[in-house]
C-alpha cells in the first residue's frame, strides 16, 4: 500500500477500505507518513468527504493510537461532556460536580481556548494553585476518591489527533464535517466513558453556522458513539450571543461559583442550558429516565448545595486555593476597570458573541496564537444583554485589563457589539433541539 496511491483515490472521491484508512493514520501516528503527504490527504477528504464507515474506521483508527482509559471498574456509568465551543461557554465548570454530586462518574478531559473561545483548562487554572496537568494513574485515583476530575489531555490520548489537528489548524481543513466528528469522538471514546451529552453550539459565534450542519454534525456524532458502544446525546444550543454575562477566566470561574450557590441573579439562560445538559448525562447514565427528571436532579443538586461542595472538592484536589472562590476581592485583581457605555437609546435585539470574545482576547483572556500568555484577571462583565433595555449613556459592560490602552480599544468593540432597536424582539429559545434521546 502506498500513501501517495491513497491520496490519489481520495483525490478521485473514491471511498477507502478501514485497512486502508488504519494503515494511513497509523503511520501517521508513527512519523513515517509525512505531514505534506497527510495534508494532502486531508484537503482531498476535505473536498470528497468521507462515507460513514470511512469516518467510523478513522475514528476507530485514532482510538487505537493511543492509550485508552479503562473506567469500567467504577460504580455508576461513568459520563463525558463535550461542547463545540463559543464565547462565555463556562457550563463544564459547572456540569462536572453536578453530575458527581449525585453519583454519576466524570473524568473530564478539557482544551484550552483559542481565538474569540474560552478554554475551560484556563478557566480553571485562573484559580490560584490549580493543577490540570493530571497522569493517566492521577485522574483514576481522584475519580475513584471524589467521582471527577477537569483536567488536561494527556498526549498519550489519540496521539494521532493531536498531530492531524495540529495540520488541519495550519491547512485550512478545519472545517470538515466528518474530520470534526472524527477528532471530538476519537478523544471521547478513549477517554473511557460510557456515555456522552455534546453541546453543539449553532450561530455567529459558534463554528457551526446553521442548524442543519450543526444537526448533521450531531447526527454523525451520535453514530459513531453507537459504533464505539457510547450512548450520546446532543443539545443543539445558540451561540449568537455570549453565554452568561461573564466573558474571561476568573470572572466566568465567578459566575459557575454564583450559579452554583444557587444565587437569583444567575442568567436564567446559562442556568437552564447547565441544567439541560446535566439532566441529558443523568438520562445517559440511566439515573433519571427522562430528560425533566434529569433536568428537576439537575436543580436539586444545585438547590441542596450539593454540586457546590463538589466543585470545592474538585478544586482543592487538584491544589486550588478555595479562598478565592470565597472572596473575590481575593488578590490578584485586574488593574484596570473601564466602564463602557451605550451611545443610544433602546432595546438590545442582538449581542455578537465573535465581536465580544474579540474584544476579550484583547483585554488578555485569551489567546491570538497558541505560545500567547493569558491574564486571568481579563475579561468582559456584561451589564446589559439581549432583551434590556438601555438608555443613551447607561452602562452596559465593564472591562477587566491590565493596560488602560487595551480597555479603550476594547470598548469600542463592545459597543459595536450591541445592536440597539427601537423595539425588541421576540425571544429566541437557547436550546433548538435535542437529538439522540
Ligand atoms: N474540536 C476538536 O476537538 N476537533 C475538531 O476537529 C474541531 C473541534
Amino acid at each position: 500500500m502506498r500513501v501517495v496511491d491513497l491520496i490519489g483515490q481520495k483525490r478521485r472521491g473514491l471511498a477507502h477500505t478501514a485497512e486502508e484508512i488504519k494503515f494511513l493514520v497509523q503511520n501517521y501516528a508513527h512519523g513515517i507518513v509525512p505531514d505534506y503527504q497527510m495534508s494532502a490527504w486531508l484537503m482531498a477528504a476535505l473536498w470528497r468527504g468521507l462515507s460513514e464507515e470511512e469516518t467510523f474506521a478513522l475514528t476507530g483508527a485514532m482510538v487505537a493510537s493511543g492509550d485508552v482509559l479503562d473506567l469500567s471498574h467504577l460504580p455508576g456509568v461513568p459520563v463525558d461532556k463535550h461542547s463545540t465551543g463559543g464565547v462565555g461557554d463556562k457550563t463544564t465548570l459547572a456540569v462536572v460536580p453536578i453530575l458527581a454530586s449525585a453519583g454519576v462518574p466524570v473524568a473530564k478531559m478539557s482544551g484550552r481556548g483559542l481565538g474569540h473561545t474560552g478554554g475551560t483548562l484556563d478557566k480553571l487554572e485562573s484559580i490560584p494553585g490549580v493543577r490540570t496537568q493530571l497522569s493517566i494513574p492521577e485522574v483514576l485515583a481522584q475519580v475513584e476518591k471524589i467521582g471527577a476530575c477537569i483536567c488536561a489531555q494527556t498526549d498519550r490520548l489519540v496521539p494521532a489527533d493531536f498531530k492531524m489537528y495540529a495540520l488541519r489548524d495550519a491547512t485550512d481543513t478545519v472545517e470538515s464535517l466528518p474530520l470534526i466528528a472524527a477528532s471530538i469522538m476519537s478523544k471521547k471514546i478513549a477517554g473511557g466513558s460510557r456515555a456522552v451529552v455534546l453541546d453543539v453550539k449553532v450561530g455567529g459565534g459558534a463554528f457551526m453556522k446553521t442548524r442543519e450542519e450543526a444537526r448533521a454534525l450531531a447526527a454523525l456524532m451520535i453514530q459513531i458513539g453507537a459504533a464505539h458502544g457510547q450512548r450520546v446525546v446532543a443539545l443543539l444550543s445558540g451561540m449568537d450571543a455570549p453565554l452568561g454575562y461573564n466573558i474571561g477566566n476568573r470572572v466566568e470561574v465567578r459566575e459557575v461559583v454564583s450559579l452554583l450557590q444557587n444565587n437569583p441573579w444567575t442568567e436564567a439562560r446559562l442556568r437552564s442550558l447547565v441544567c439541560a445538559l446535566a439532566g441529558a448525562g443523568f438520562v445517559v447514565a440511566g439515573a433519571s429516565s427522562t430528560l425533566d427528571e434529569g433536568q428537576a436532579l439537575a436543580s436539586k443538586q444545585i438547590e441542596s448545595g450539593a454540586a457546590w461542595r463538589k466543585f470545592l472538592e474538585i478544586v482543592e484536589a487538584q491544589g486550588g486555593d478555595p479562598d478565592v472562590l470565597h472572596n473575590a476581592a481575593k488578590p490578584p485583581q485586574p488593574r484596570v476597570k473601564w466602564d463602557v457605555q451605550a451611545t443610544q437609546s433602546g432595546f438590545v435585539t442582538h449581542l455578537d458573541a465573535h465581536k465580544i470574545g474579540l474584544a476579550a482576547m484583547r483585554l488578555g483572556a485569551g489567546r491570538a496564537t497558541k505560545e500567547d500568555r493569558i491574564d486571568p484577571t481579563a475579561g468582559v462583565v456584561l451589564r446589559e444583554t439581549v432583551g434590556s433595555q438601555v438608555a443613551a449613556g447607561n452602562v452596559i459592560a465593564t472591562l477587566y485589563t491590565a493596560e488602560e490602552s487595551a480597555a479603550r480599544a476594547a470598548a469600542s468593540q463592545v459597543q459595536a457589539a450591541f445592536t440597539l432597536s427601537p423595539e425588541p424582539l421576540p425571544e429566541e429559545p437557547l436550546i433548538y433541539e435535542t437529538l439522540g434521546l
